[in-house]
């Protein structure tokens, strides 16, 4: 069983991931599930994964932080399972990266058919787009454009874009401004090291609440 790939369902529900676990099983898929968003997160880290169908009403964090967290570093396809029409206008409104959504109660034949779906679609998917979340703001290397978590997209100067995809991607940790400036400006660069402090201001009027948080004495780092 398991042909078609695995399938996460992260629900505390044990009733519907008995009866979706039939359905998928009978499709070929195999259905790993958990509880919690931490379990899957956990869950999802052994990167077999091929797509996430996640509750949003679930004990500790939320369906829409797991989202969230998912997107920070995984493209991989999400399904919301709502139970509320209130819930929908967050996973519409709020762009948190969910590929689809379906409202309870659904019809697990329904679900299924969106799953494979959605698989068809990523699948086509050119695989050179990549896209970072921080804090809700999307980062995204295809478009070079940031997408703010009120959904207002934003095009920085194509250094700005270097400079926070380069903070983004090491979230975190801890940059000094010349190693910064080595990175993102490259080895020959004579000038001062003040000129990654102009892009970051550039960066925070452009994005406001974007969590850049300055090192006193060191650097930079985007908080994770
Ligand atoms: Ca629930």
């Amino acid at each position: 069983m398991g042909a078609s790939g695995t399938i996460l369902l992260i629900e505390d529900e044990e009733e519907i991931a008995d009866l979706l676990r039939l359905y998928f099983e009978r499709e070929g898929f195999r259905l790993v599930h958990r509880n919690t968003g931490e379990q899957g997160l956990e869950r999802l880290r052994q990167g077999d994964v091929r797509a996430a169908l996640l509750d949003i009403g679930l004990p500790g964090m939320d369906g829409i932080e797991v989202c969230r967290r998912i997107r920070s570093d995984s493209d991989i396809p999400i399904i919301m399972l709502t139970a509320r029409d209130s819930e929908v206008d967050k996973i519409v409104g709020l762009e948190i990266g969910a590929d689809d959504y379906v409202t309870k109660p659904f019809s697990p034949r329904e679900l299924v058919a969106r799953v494979k779906a959605v698989l068809r679609r990523s699948e086509e998917r050119p695989i050179s787009v990549q896209s970072i979340d921080v804090s809700g703001f999307v980062i995204d290397s295809g478009r070079r454009q940031i997408t703010s978590p009120e959904g207002e997209v934003v095009r920085p100067t194509a250094r700005e874009f270097d400079l926070l995809w380069y903070l983004a991607s090491h979230r975190g940790l801890v940059l000094s401004r010349s190693q910064i400036l080595e990175a993102v400006w490259g080895y020959d660069y004579f000038g001062e090291t003040r000129t990654v402090d102009v892009h970051v201001r550039q960066l925070r009027r452009k994005l406001a609440g974007i969590p850049i948080e300055t090192v006193w004495g060191v650097g930079y780092r985007v908080e994770g």
